[in-house]
């Protein structure tokens, strides 16, 4: 047990390199800024040692998609930025409201009304993305694309949330000419949310270890990335 332990620890910092490497090669090809995409490391599976070995190589933003887990790593590591990525519950909102900076995976009125009463005043304001369905049935959590602007301009005004953007997670396909697809899909909603008066979004959620090269082409400005740095998960 202790060898390969041992041995996925030490591949942390060079993958974490490699993929910062992918990015960059991405937004050169996209035309764009290395900088106008950040990564946020997706370590849920993965035990706090790893964490600790890719916070030793620089990163600093972590997601995670279970409540139960996330909260000892959160305390264990409350210096580095955590953000919620998991689908979430009615009855289950005050934990994240109170221990993550971000939270991607809004997608009811309902939910972001909780988080913004159950944010701690002590803290800075919960940023917070939309999550939207764009694959229609092949997801179950999401936004539906046509209620997203209703939803945006419901949720801005929500005082103890900062909204940011929008966030999907497409149907898997290997297919680069539709992950482009959806991924402009997203883009252009945001888009058509900034047309409206006081809207700012200036954050895209999108791009995971197998397709953060097209989200980058079609503008993702964030990518969540797990498999490509800590290894495939259980
Ligand atoms: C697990 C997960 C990721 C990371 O996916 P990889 O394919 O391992 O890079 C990204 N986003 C969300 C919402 C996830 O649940």
């Amino acid at each position: 047990m202790k060898a390969p332990l041992q041995a996925h620890m030490t591949s942390i910092p060079a993958n974490l390199q490699a993929v910062v490497e992918r990015i960059m090669r991405a937004c050169a090809a996209a035309g764009r800024a290395p900088e106008s995409v950040a990564l946020l490391a997706v370590s849920k599976t993965w035990p706090v040692a790893d964490i600790r070995a890719a916070a030793s190589a620089g990163q600093r933003q972590f997601g995670e998609s279970y409540l139960q887990e996330a909260l000892p790593k959160i305390g264990a590591l409350p210096d580095l930025e955590w953000h919620f990525i998991g689908p979430l519950q009615g009855n289950k909102t005050r934990p994240v409201a109170e221990h993550f900076a971000w939270v991607h995976s809004v997608d009811r009125l309902k939910i972001a009304q909780r988080l913004s009463e159950q944010r701690p005043p002590g803290l800075a304001p919960l940023q917070v993305c939309l999550q939207v369905n764009v694959s229609g049935e092949a997801s179950k959590s999401g936004c539906p694309p046509d209620e997203v602007v209703a939803l945006a301009q419901a949720v801005a005004p929500l005082p103890r949330l900062g909204l940011r953007g929008l966030m999907a997670i497409p149907a898997p396909t290997t297919d680069l000419e539709l992950q482009r697809r959806v991924f402009a899909r997203l883009r252009q909603l945001q888009e058509a949310i900034n047309q409206l008066p006081g809207m700012h979004l200036d954050t895209l959620s999108m791009g995971m270890s197998d397709d953060m090269e097209a989200a980058i082409m079609e503008g993702a400005t964030l990518v969540r990335v797990g498999t490509a740095i800590f290894g495939r998960r259980h």
